[in-house]
């Protein structure tokens, strides 16, 4: 039997329809609570959100007694995301898919992340457009709850000597073209946050002039520059380093290398990769003490291999990658890096016992000051007008579990 379209079964169903959405509506903008210990002081809280926002933050006694007891900090904010769990944002050969995004992002909310930046690297330029607008048609979608606010383009205008190029594919590398780059940016639906760049390199100087007008932070980073080059480059807005210490040869001159201008600088801000392998503890602990809490941005640099067993895999350039139980990973053939696979809650602990700060401290790194250097405003701390981004977590012996993600104030992810 045919139903008409106006006839009361269909009205009956529409009825129905329409108060099932304004259900779930309704339960989305419902107000939450979280109860826990306040990361900044370790006193107890309770966390009202309304509308996906922080509304009041109320202090108490003690927890409720059916309160698991955890800690509440806002969500980190990771700068440099390669790839996650398998799926890689710049070496996937042109094969990444919209849901390739949604695999990712979920296991990264799940690692304690709330919003971050897609990296990609330097590659054939056909492929770093489709893969920009890739994610550009995905990152707007309601299930993504706006985590992923812009990307970072790292490369291909780096240094093209060995030992500064890291695991970057040499055929790729380039001087730094603006034409080029808007080509990228128009793709990524001009949401390219920051480019990584070589401040020596021919061009690089009007380059990062250009940047700055248009407000992209310029990192420096896989670079051999000068003093005087650095001091310019910051002179025309590079703000900060991207992962100071790595994308650098093994062997330097103990005078006269980039690591000590870009640490005397204190207009210049800098950030570390803290996951036991890129830098040593006694690295991490003059960092930290010369640039402070206020200066450093920790960063994952993770890439697809991150979440995945251990064990060996082969790269898309059919180069043999290891990836130890301990988190390490690498080319063993060239002795290097090829990125990290530790997630940023990794590096939060580790910052903590390499250089003793605070948790306070090391949650601002990983997310207070991510979103001040770029202008997330609504992100990084827990202030009533803040999004609800919130993670719950332990932490035993510097490692943080997450037990609960929270994204504008829904839970996403719940151990
Ligand atoms: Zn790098």
């Amino acid at each position: 039997m045919k139903i008409r379209k106006d006839s009361p079964g269909i009205l009956l169903l529409s009825f129905l329809a329409y108060n099932l959405i304004f259900m779930t509506i309704s339960k989305s903008s419902a107000q939450e609570s979280f109860s826990a210990y306040l990361y900044a002081d370790m006193q107890p809280v309770t966390i009202h959100t309304k509308d996906g926002y922080i509304e009041k933050i109320e202090r108490l006694e003690k927890l409720p007694d059916n309160t698991e007891k955890l800690i509440i900090a806002p969500g980190l904010i990771d700068n440099q995301v390669n790839g996650f769990k398998g799926v890689s944002f710049s070496l996937a050969g042109g094969k990444l898919i919209e849901e390739d995004v949604l695999i990712a992002t979920r296991a990264i909310w799940s690692s304690g992340v709330t919003s971050y930046f897609p990296t990609l690297t330097t590659n054939d330029k056909e492929l770093l457009i489709h893969n920009f607008s890739v994610l550009a048609r995905v990152v707007d979608k309601e299930e993504l709850y706006g985590s992923i606010p812009g990307y970072h383009l790292e490369g291909p205008y780096i240094l093209p000597e060995e030992g500064y190029r890291g695991a970057h594919p040499m055929e790729y590398i380039k001087k730094p073209d603006w034409n080029e780059f808007q080509e990228f940016n128009k793709a990524a639906g001009g949401k390219i946050l920051q480019i990584t760049l070589a401040p020596e390199v021919q061009g690089a100087m009007d380059f990062i002039s250009h940047c700055h007008s248009a407000g992209i932070k310029v990192a420096l980073g896989h670079h051999n520059a000068s003093t005087a080059q650095i001091t310019e480059a910051i002179d025309r807005g590079a703000a900060i380093a991207t992962h100071l210490g790595n994308g650098m040869a093994n062997t330097i001159h103990r005078r006269i290398n980039p690591l000590w201008p870009q640490l005397a600088d204190d207009r210049f801000m800098i950030s570390l990769i803290v996951d036991g392998f890129h830098l040593s503890a006694e690295q991490v602990r003059v960092f930290f003490r010369t640039k402070g809490a206020d200066r450093i941005i920790l960063t994952s640099d993770v890439t697809s291999y991150a979440f995945l067993p251990p064990g060996e895999y082969t790269t898309t350039e059919g180069e043999i990658i290891e990836l130890r139980a301990d988190g390490l990973l690498h080319l063993p053939a060239r002795e290097i890096f090829y990125g990290a696979a530790s997630p940023l809650t990794k590096s939060v602990g580790n910052i903590m016992k390499m250089s003793g700060c605070t948790l306070d401290e090391a949650i601002r790194m990983a997310s207070t000051n991510v979103a001040r250097l770029y202008g997330l405003d609504d992100r990084g701390e827990i202030k009533p007008g803040k999004r609800a981004d919130l993670i719950l977590f332990t932490i035993h012996d510097y490692e943080i579990e997450v037990h609960k993600t929270v994204i504008s104030g829904k839970t996403v992810y719940s151990k």
